[in-house]
């Protein structure tokens, strides 16, 4: 393993060879290269109970199952478990989870109230994984009466806290929070972490730490693989939702960022490999079809 303190070894001993220090393999190769292969299935917005039909209950237990057909590390669900706060579904939701046969770790949406995910899902809400080198930060920034985003002081001095940690034990983080950070103005839905609301101090801990923070990722917009990347080397990425995901034809209207044209439920398998994060759709019931490969300068 290529760490710092095995750099740090190395250039001491190289210092005693009379001055004389090589560049160590890593140095030149970029350490992503050598960093084991990780590997996530990401799913997002499941809404059980969404019209009060049984359907939404029924996908994710068709996700769950093609889910177990995907080799991968873990699974992440980015929030709105439930819809519209049902309590009497959140034990429906762990039912099929238990049929998962990799950890699975979410985040609250908007429909999930804080004190039904507690009781059901996790206490407390923020709460680090780690896995390999990564350092996934999971945290509730939704409302249950807003579409809007919202961080505070508290969440942003954990997320710096947690950030700078990972510099020290040479991790690298992927946020995940449910509303997107990003500006979103028509044609896309307007429902992001306004500036009031701590998106300029989010952006600000991103630009500190963006040596560190490979990504955001997000759910809720029920658009299939939407992103940008103008906060780089930070990429950002709204993920599909399991249950329906409707075109706003943004690539059409020349919205800013990216958004694949793939729009039928589904989730996402997400491997970071040699400095590259590859996404790739999985539509319900048929085969994987879109992909997008966002590089990740920090590990080259
Ligand atoms: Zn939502």
């Amino acid at each position: 393993m290529c760490g710092s303190h095995s750099r740090r070894r190395f250039l001491k001993a190289g210092l005693s060879l009379g001055g004389l220090v090589l560049a160590p393999q890593c140095f030149a190769a970029g350490e992503g290269g050598r960093l084991p292969r990780v590997s996530l299935v990401v799913l997002s917005d499941t809404h059980l109970g969404y019209q009060g039909k049984e359907r939404a209950a029924e996908q994710w237990e068709l996700t769950a199952t093609e889910v177990n057909k995907v080799p991968a590390d873990l699974v992440l669900h980015l929030g709105d478990i439930v819809d519209g706060g049902r309590e009497e579904q959140y034990p429906v939701y762990l039912r099929t989870r238990g049929k998962i046969d990799k950890p699975v770790h979410e985040i609250p949406g908007n429909h999930d109230p804080a004190e039904l995910f507690e009781k059901y899902i996790r206490k407390p809400i923020a709460t680090v994984v780690e896995h390999e080198w990564l350092r996934l930060l999971l945290l509730g920034n939704a409302r249950r009466e807003s579409h809007d985003g919202f961080l505070s002081p508290a969440q942003l001095a954990w997320i710096e806290a947690q950030s700078r940690e990972a510099k020290q034990e040479n991790r690298y983080v992927a946020l995940c929070m449910h509303v997107p950070a990003h500006t979103n103005r028509h044609p896309d839905r307007g429902w992001y972490i306004k500036p009031e609301h701590g998106q300029k101090e989010l952006y600000e801990i991103v630009a500190r730490h963006q040596e560190r923070i490979l990504c955001l990722m997000h759910g809720h917009f029920h658009n299939g693989i939407r992103g940008w990347d103008d906060h780089a080397p930070v990429h950002e990425v709204v993920f599909p939702s399991a249950l329906y995901n409707k075109t706003r034809r943004l690539e059409e209207q020349m919205a800013p960022g990216y958004n694949l044209p793939e729009f039928r439920p589904g989730f996402t398998s997400l491997v970071i490999e040699r400095g590259v994060m590859r996404l790739r759709f999985h539509p319900l019931g048929a085969e994987p079809s879109v992909e997008k490969s966002l590089s990740l300068a920090q590990l080259r």
